[in-house]
């Protein structure tokens, strides 16, 4: 029986440990939270965001746009907030509608204020292994396995997903842990070879059923990143939960995984960025 690494139990923790560290500040850590357009999904997103910076006793200001809001427009309001000296953390709520130039948008908002670490500059440092912010989900994960106590030195870590959101920079931090890594996407032949040699298994594709238990090495440690919705509409991840779990040492569930973990560790960027900010200018 594997033990259930229980994310919403240790967001919980990290938020807290967040809020009591901001009460330190001079003061309140602000994020503005950027959605263009009416998706359902980025609506529920970006009011957990809110509901999280409250939680932490930070400030939110959400800016809400048509779906027809233009380029222009859309930067505009970034280089606005760039110099709001209340905001220390700007996120822009993805996907952008089509005809948005997302590249574009994500690389306006100010290098210290990009708390979702998307911008190049803070791709390029956390590639350089000496980074300002980290990417909120695979940090949400290195998280989980520092709590848990699950080294990752000289274990073989396979995982599945080459986003530059989730698979790149979490190839990135296992690495940094010195793993031995290797990534799997939609090209990669003969999964299952790869999988079942994998002391850490990071599943983040976004296909249900994807990792069966015959995939899966005795004891490996899974990582389940994956948000889908299954036949029922019930949300689930890539893993087949209950056939993988008799075989893993360690197994994250969906729901109640990295999700909640992905939403403590944005609040930690927003703390980081408000104590840069106040040494710089308060
Ligand atoms: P994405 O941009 O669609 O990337 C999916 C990756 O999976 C791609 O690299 C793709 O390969 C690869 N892939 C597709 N089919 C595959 C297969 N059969 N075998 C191996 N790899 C395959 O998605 P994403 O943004 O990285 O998100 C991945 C999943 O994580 C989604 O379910 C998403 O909802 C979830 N997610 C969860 C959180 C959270 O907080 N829990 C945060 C972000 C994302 P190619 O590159 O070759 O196309």
């Amino acid at each position: 029986m594997a033990i259930r690494i229980d994310g919403k139990a240790l967001a919980d923790k990290v938020k807290a440990q967040t809020a009591a560290a901001a009460k330190g500040l001079l003061r309140r850590p602000g994020l503005a939270v950027i959605l263009v357009g009416n998706d359902p999904a980025s609506r529920v997103y970006v009011t957990g965001k809110e509901k999280d910076c409250t939680a932490c006793g930070f400030l939110s200001f959400e800016h809400a746009l048509p779906e027809d809001t233009s380029q222009e427009t859309l930067l505009g309001l970034i280089e606005e907030l760039n110099r709001d000296p209340q905001v220390d953390g700007i996120l822009c709520q993805l996907p952008l509608p089509r005809h948005l130039d997302e590249a574009a948008v994500l690389n306006a908002i100010a290098r210290d204020k990009d708390v979702d670490c998307f911008h190049p500059y803070n791709v390029g440092r956390l590639m350089a292994g000496d980074p300002v912010f980290l990417p909120c989900t695979p940090a949400g994960v290195m998280e989980m396995l520092r709590e848990y106590g699950i080294p990752v030195r000289g274990k073989r870590c396979v995982v599945l997903g080459r986003s530059n959101i989730v698979g790149k920079p979490m190839a990135m931090l296992l690495l940094q842990q010195d793993g031995t890594v290797t990534i799997c996407h939609s090209r990669t032949p003969d999964l299952a070879s790869l999988t079942r040699q994998a002391d850490i298994l990071v599943s983040a594709v976004g296909r249900v059923g994807l990792i069966t238990a015959d995939m899966v090495k005795e004891g490996a440690v899974v990582i389940d990143v994956a948000m889908n919705r299954n036949e029922a509409g019930k949300l689930c991840g890539d893993v087949d939960y209950s056939g993988v779990e008799p075989r893993a040492s360690y197994i994250t569930p969906v729901p109640g995984g990295v999700g909640p973990m992905t939403r403590a560790m944005l609040m930690k960027n927003i703390l980081t960025a408000a104590r840069h900010h106040q040494v710089r200018n308060d």
